[in-house]
Protein backbone atom coordinates (compact mmCIF):
# COMPACT_ATOMS: atom_id res chain seq x y z
CA UNK A 1 0.00 0.00 0.00
CA UNK A 2 1.34 3.19 -1.25
CA UNK A 3 0.94 6.12 1.62
CA UNK A 4 -0.15 9.38 -0.32
CA UNK A 5 1.88 12.40 -0.04
CA UNK A 6 0.54 15.76 0.71
CA UNK A 7 2.82 17.43 -2.41
CA UNK A 8 0.12 19.25 -4.11
CA UNK A 9 -0.77 22.80 -3.28
CA UNK A 10 -1.98 26.50 -4.91
CA UNK A 11 0.92 29.17 -3.69
CA UNK A 12 1.47 32.83 -4.60
CA UNK A 13 4.49 33.69 -6.43
CA UNK A 14 6.76 35.96 -4.10
CA UNK A 15 9.29 36.67 -6.96
CA UNK A 16 8.88 36.12 -10.97
CA UNK A 17 9.76 32.46 -11.70
CA UNK A 18 9.24 29.91 -14.41
CA UNK A 19 6.12 27.94 -15.22
CA UNK A 20 7.76 24.48 -15.17
CA UNK A 21 5.58 23.05 -18.22
CA UNK A 22 6.00 25.33 -20.88
CA UNK A 23 8.35 28.07 -20.46
CA UNK A 24 5.96 30.43 -19.57
CA UNK A 25 6.26 33.42 -16.53
CA UNK A 26 4.57 33.05 -13.36
CA UNK A 27 4.75 37.09 -12.32
CA UNK A 28 5.23 37.85 -8.56
CA UNK A 29 1.31 37.90 -7.26
CA UNK A 30 0.62 35.08 -9.47
CA UNK A 31 -1.26 32.10 -8.25
CA UNK A 32 0.61 28.91 -9.44
CA UNK A 33 0.65 25.13 -8.75
CA UNK A 34 3.27 23.36 -6.69
CA UNK A 35 3.31 19.93 -6.71
CA UNK A 36 6.79 17.56 -5.42
CA UNK A 37 6.91 14.00 -6.04
CA UNK A 38 9.36 12.02 -3.86
CA UNK A 39 11.99 9.33 -5.97
CA UNK A 40 10.18 6.54 -7.38
CA UNK A 41 6.51 7.59 -6.77
CA UNK A 42 3.61 6.40 -8.73
CA UNK A 43 4.48 9.54 -11.41
CA UNK A 44 7.65 9.27 -11.42
CA UNK A 45 9.92 7.04 -12.02
CA UNK A 46 13.40 8.91 -11.59
CA UNK A 47 15.27 8.84 -8.83
CA UNK A 48 15.52 12.09 -8.24
CA UNK A 49 12.72 14.35 -6.98
CA UNK A 50 9.76 15.72 -9.21
CA UNK A 51 8.81 19.23 -8.69
CA UNK A 52 6.55 21.09 -10.84
CA UNK A 53 5.86 24.68 -10.66
CA UNK A 54 2.87 25.38 -13.33
CA UNK A 55 1.31 28.60 -13.57
CA UNK A 56 -2.90 27.80 -13.26
CA UNK A 57 -3.59 27.67 -17.03
CA UNK A 58 -0.80 25.32 -17.60
CA UNK A 59 -1.81 22.78 -14.71
CA UNK A 60 -5.35 23.09 -15.89
CA UNK A 61 -4.60 22.70 -19.71
CA UNK A 62 -1.70 19.40 -18.45
CA UNK A 63 -4.40 17.89 -15.79
CA UNK A 64 -2.06 18.93 -12.98
CA UNK A 65 -4.46 19.44 -10.22
CA UNK A 66 -5.92 16.75 -7.79
CA UNK A 67 -9.42 17.71 -6.65
CA UNK A 68 -8.63 20.15 -4.02
CA UNK A 69 -6.05 22.36 -5.89
CA UNK A 70 -8.69 21.90 -8.85
CA UNK A 71 -11.47 23.71 -6.75
CA UNK A 72 -8.80 26.22 -5.11
CA UNK A 73 -7.94 27.28 -8.66
CA UNK A 74 -11.67 27.34 -9.53
CA UNK A 75 -12.14 30.03 -7.00
CA UNK A 76 -8.93 31.81 -8.43
CA UNK A 77 -10.44 31.60 -11.94
CA UNK A 78 -13.68 33.03 -11.26
CA UNK A 79 -12.57 36.73 -10.48
CA UNK A 80 -10.59 36.18 -13.62
CA UNK A 81 -13.02 34.11 -16.05
CA UNK A 82 -10.49 32.89 -17.85
CA UNK A 83 -11.56 30.29 -20.52
CA UNK A 84 -9.33 27.34 -21.93
ZN1 LIG B 1 2.59 27.80 -17.83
Amino acid sequence: MSRKVKSRAIRRARKDRRCTENYCRIKAGEHYLYSVAPPWHDCNDSGKWWVIAACLRCAKRYGLHDNETQKQAEELGQAQEVKG
